[in-house]
């Protein structure tokens, strides 16, 4: 019965559908605010716990959301550059008051952006030296080629006291980056680098390759600043590590 209802309804009563059976008091996303019986999986391989069954955030999206807000960066007249947004995080960060916001991704397509996002080119940004106050680069590395120039970019544009916060699917296991840029073959690089458009698998050494192109960075853990049980709530992984970045 449910398999057949499954088929027969429309995208968008699925979604409601899912919405009206997930609400509960269980866990609470920080971004939407609703409270729900469980986060959702995600990725692949999928994550338990990951994707929150209203506003579709993962578990860096919220926890971006949780450190914007412990630190209190989008005060009025933050000049914010978010590089390839993720939808919700970006509407609440656009929401704040006074807070000057630009999104800007790489053009790809057959892909759809959220709305007022323009195409960006992260290793030659329109933007003079020094136009930001915060920079959030989250899940965006992994997929440019020459990821030294990127981050040269991100140094540039940021402000004297800017602070950039970059995110990327890590190997902490390993020391060293693995890359090989003549792996173009999508199955190929989904087995090695963990995704089909990823271009090199990060190992601890993002730090040091940061730094190289002139960032100090400042490495930071949810666990380290949440208990188990809050993260359980608000669907966090303790070892996924943010950086913050400054010039
Ligand atoms: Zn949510």
């Amino acid at each position: 019965m449910l398999a057949l209802l499954k088929r027969l309804l429309p995208g968008s009563m699925k979604i409601r559908a899912r919405r009206y059976f997930m609400r509960g008091d269980q866990v609470r996303c920080p971004l939407c605010g609703q409270g729900a019986i469980a986060f959702l999986p995600a990725g692949t391989p999928p994550r338990a716990h990951a994707l929150c069954p209203f506003c579709g955030s993962l578990e860096r999206g919220r926890m971006m959301w949780l450190h914007l807000q412990r630190r209190e960066m989008l005060r009025p007249g933050v000049r914010v550059l978010h590089i390839a947004p993720e939808k919700g995080l970006g509407r609440r960060i656009a929401a704040m008051p006074g807070v000057v916001y630009t999104a800007g991704d790489k053009h790809e397509p057959g892909y759809r952006y959220p709305a007022g996002t323009i195409d960006l080119d992260i290793t030659a940004m329109p933007f003079p030296e020094g136009a930001f106050d915060l920079v959030i680069c989250s899940h965006v590395l992994e997929h440019v080629p020459d990821d030294r120039q990127a981050m040269r970019e991100l140094r540039r544009v940021l402000a004297p006291d800017g602070v950039g916060l970059v995110l990327v699917p890590q190997d902490l296991e390993c020391a060293a980056t693995f890359e090989d840029p003549t792996v173009t073959d999508p199955r190929e690089r989904l087995r090695l680098f963990g995704q089909f458009d990823h271009v090199r698998l990060y190992g601890r050494d993002l730090v040091e390759r940061l730094q190289a192109e002139g960032l100090r960075v400042e490495t930071l853990y949810p666990g380290a600043v949440s208990s188990a049980e809050e993260r359980f709530r608000m669907g966090l992984r303790a070892e996924e590590p943010l950086y913050e970045v400054r010039r």
